[in-house]
């Protein structure tokens, strides 16, 4: 089983599609759901509970999460002192990697660090500054040792061109990633979508440039003979390939949970306070024996419900795009299943040729890349 474990609810930076669409929902509330809006700020239970409930799953990943979990590097420390997972995980914004030392930082398995793309577009979303300082440190990371996977983690909309932001940060000649993931800011706030333009970009810029990106990718096997670790392709690609169907893919409510600040379990750390999907409380709920919540309708009914797996639980449940705009989000997953699948006779080609192996597509699922963006 994985967990985020979230370590706070404070962060130290005001993204656009974050703190400032905080500020534009400010008035909509889940008039259906009973949340709970006064989480502690910062993890309040006894660290030994989470060793203890940890040590009940010989399998069991911690995902260090927040807000942002790096302002609470004490926490790390004494959790990672304390509990012994299969593997540590920690998804931050990068700005503070340099506050825990490399003793601590060398033992994560993976670190998934939020990065939009080059300097330009990442200090767009992210605030001046941003990308520069996240970038010495993520260099500073690999120079003292860490030699776990280091994932670049894009938020991406419509100032966002796919193909040239993911082909810059696998290219770039100051720090290269091999592994990138990206996630669509789409279906988590009720009042955005009218006034955005999702739908123009999504048709015109976003879905042209994944088939252009799957392309490249492919382009990148044959001429490297290596496979990028671009996660929407890879899970899709390794589901195809072996002709696997998927539950949802980010594992969410069912392999996937979270640790609310308060102890309490739920579904995905974007349900935090919904306590009508309170799972439990590390206190007393064996991590085996948690309730599995999976996606309905529409997913459910849905002809490429196999491939997609149901894209997000908190969208799927909370609704707040109406039909109408989710189902441009569903044609973004219709183009990206299409693109692998148009791609997938020449990949297959390079696995029959032994330049790439299946192996290459295997990657630890449920790692905090959501797969479906
Ligand atoms: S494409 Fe849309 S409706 Fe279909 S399974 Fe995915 S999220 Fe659900
Ligand atoms: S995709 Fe949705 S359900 Fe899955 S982790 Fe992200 S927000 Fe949660």
């Amino acid at each position: 089983m994985f967990f985020h474990v979230m370590l706070t609810t404070e962060c130290n930076l005001e993204c656009k599609y974050c703190f400032g669409e905080t500020l534009e929902d400010f008035d909509e509330d889940f008039a259906d759901f009973n949340v709970d809006y006064a989480l502690p700020r910062k993890a309040n239970y006894n660290f030994d509970l989470l060793a203890e409930f940890c040590s009940k799953d010989p399998e069991c990943v911690l995902t260090f999460y927040g807000g942002e979990p790096l302002l609470c590097a004490n926490e790390i420390r004494q959790i990672m002192d304390l509990a012994k997972p299969k593997h540590f995980m920690v998804q931050t914004n990068g700005l503070l990697l340099d506050h825990l030392e490399s003793e601590y930082i060398n033992r994560f398995h993976t670190i998934l660090v939020s990065l939009d793309g080059d300097e330009k577009l990442t200090d767009y979303y992210r605030g001046k500054g941003t990308f520069r300082k996240v970038v010495d440190n993520v260099k500073q990371v690999v120079q003292n040792g860490f030699r776990g996977e280091l994932i670049a983690r894009m938020t991406v909309m419509e100032q966002t061109d796919i193909h040239n932001q993911v082909t810059w940060l696998v290219g770039n000649s100051e720090f290269a990633f091999s592994s990138v993931h990206w996630q669509l800011n789409a279906g988590f706030w009720a009042n955005d979508y009218a006034r955005r333009g999702f739908k123009h970009w999504s048709e015109k810029s976003y879905v042209p440039g994944v088939e252009r990106l799957a392309r490249f990718w492919v382009d990148h096997m044959e001429a490297k003979c290596a496979v990028l670790r671009l996660y929407p392709f890879l899970g899709v690609a390794n589901s195809l390939l072996h002709k696997e169907p998927s539950l949802l893919r980010c594992g969410g409510g069912w392999i996937n949970y979270a640790i609310q600040t308060d102890g309490y379990i739920i579904p995905c750390p974007t349900m935090w306070g919904m306590k009508n999907y309170y799972l439990g409380h590390i206190s007393n709920a064996h991590p085996l024996k948690l309730k599995k919540i999976f996606v309905g309708a529409p997913c459910t009914e849905c002809d490429i419900f196999n491939v997609c797996g149901g894209r997000c639980l908190y969208a799927n449940i909370t609704k707040r795009w109406s039909k109408d705009a989710y189902a441009t989000v569903c044609s973004t997953v219709r183009g990206l299943v299409n693109a692998v699948k148009t791609e997938l006779p020449r990949i297959k080609e390079l696995i029959n040729d032994e330049k790439v192996s299946l192996r290459d597509f295997e990657f630890m699922k449920y790692n905090g890349c959501e797969i479906i963006p």
